[in-house]
């Protein structure tokens, strides 16, 4: 092989996921993708190629994956050898917080990931992961151009009426407001709709994220005018294991009257709530829809009417509604929860057509007479933080 590769690297609490890219004559095309996962208990290591196949599967030794730095080599020495030849022309990093400052991918240099590190605060259970790996290469491989791709940056373009919250003012100088997540699946849904459906991309569209974190965004002409994700990527939908929506009264309460520490209330509302602490049962949707526990039957319910509430406040901010879009693990796979939220948005002018659902890969989920129009988009975040790479890198 020869030529050059972009890595994409997203870095969790305990995986690290890569896709490598090859990119010839401004093409990108995906080599590789894979995980490290389980790292600090189980480590594991797998890989497939461009075809979906699997090509790589094993347990790693401890050693291999103690820490960001091991999980690095380990797979810089396993891409060495699968990329030989190609040189690295640039690795681009999940973010998930740009702040305030940050509405664009940026280069990183040290400054910038001085920057960067000052926002944990702001995503403390994920922007530590995050730029880890950043870190780690700017030590061992300063010349190596890195990428910063952020979830928050797609949602700048949010006028500052939708990023406020009603508290003092000063609050929302000093950075407390509504800053939207999962920007870049966003980001990839709006160029992709461009593609599939040119006559309604330009117009008011709401985009369901439909994963184990999940949020939904209003867009009107590719750009994002409203998100149900706040301050943090806890608020709105109520996710596989996060609460969604909460009076904050609530965290109040459990506060001061049940004793409960800010520790205790962060793990609560993060790790035990959401799908996980309505059913009792899962965090899996999967596993949900298989069971037949009626409060798994409740979590799903609870799932379903949220976002159909939020619709109802998304096409409330843009005016009305031209297009509905599926996306993520859920959005893309599960053609009854699709048909559960069609049902509560017929209000709207929403119809799916039932056969379309059900047909894996279709595109045009609606009936002809719908009078708004339902999509089902894959998204590719890596895909946009490959293009961002590119493109920064040259
Ligand atoms: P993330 O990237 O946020 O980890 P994903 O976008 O992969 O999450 O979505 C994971 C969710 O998608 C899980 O709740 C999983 O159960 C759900 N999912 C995946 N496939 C299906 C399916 N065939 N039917 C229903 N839900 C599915």
């Amino acid at each position: 092989m020869t030529g050059r590769v972009v890595l994409v690297l997203n870095a969790g609490s305990s995986s690290l996921k890569f896709q490598a890219l090859a990119w010839d004559d401004g093409e990108l095309s995906l080599q590789f993708r894979g995980q490290i996962e389980g790292i600090g208990t189980q480590p594991r290591f797998s890989a497939r190629n461009a075809h979906g196949e699997a090509i790589e599967n094993r347990e790693l030794t401890p050693a291999q994956a103690s820490d960001r730095d091991a999980c690095l080599q380990t797979l810089a020495e396993w891409l060495r050898e699968r990329l030989e030849g190609r040189e690295l022309a640039g690795v681009g990093h999940r973010v998930v917080h740009g702040g305030v400052r940050y509405s664009r991918p940026v280069r990183v240099d040290r400054d910038v990931l001085a920057e960067l590190e000052a926002l944990v605060p702001l995503a403390p259970l994920h922007q530590p992961h995050n730029l880890a790996p950043i870190r780690a290469l700017l030590d061992r491989r300063p010349d190596l151009p890195q990428v910063a791709c952020f979830d928050t940056a797609f949602h700048r373009t949010q006028a500052p009426l939708a990023e406020l919250f009603g508290l003092p003012y000063e609050l929302y100088e000093a950075g407390i407001r509504r800053y939207g997540f999962h920007g870049l699946s966003y980001e990839y849904v709006a160029r992709k709709l461009r593609e599939v459906a040119p006559e309604v991309a330009g117009k008011r569209i709401v985009v369901a994220h439909l994963g184990s974190g999940a949020s939904m965004c209003a867009l009107h002409d590719g750009c994002s005018v409203a998100s149900t994700m706040g301050f943090t990527a806890l608020d709105g939908l109520p996710m596989g294991t996060r609460c969604g929506s909460l009076d904050a009264g609530v965290v109040v309460y459990l506060g001061r009257d049940r004793g409960m520490s800010m520790d205790d209330v962060e793990r609560l509302l993060y790790q035990r709530s959401g799908l996980l602490g309505v059913s009792g049962v899962s965090n899996d949707m999967r596993e949900l829809e298989e069971s037949d526990s009626p409060r798994a039957g409740l979590a799903i319910d609870y799932f379903v009417y949220r976002i159909g509430r939020e619709l109802g406040s998304l096409v409330a901010a843009l005016g009305g509604l031209d297009a509905l879009v599926f996306t993520a693990g859920i959005g893309e796979n599960s053609p009854g929860i699709r048909a559960r939220v069609g049902e509560r948005a017929a209000w709207v002018g929403v119809e799916i057509d039932p056969a379309l659902n059900a047909t894996r890969g279709a595109t045009r989920i609606s009936t002809p007479q719908s009078t708004v129009p339902v999509f089902v988009i894959p998204t590719n975040e890596e895909l946009v933080i490959a293009q961002h790479t590119a493109s920064l890198v040259s």
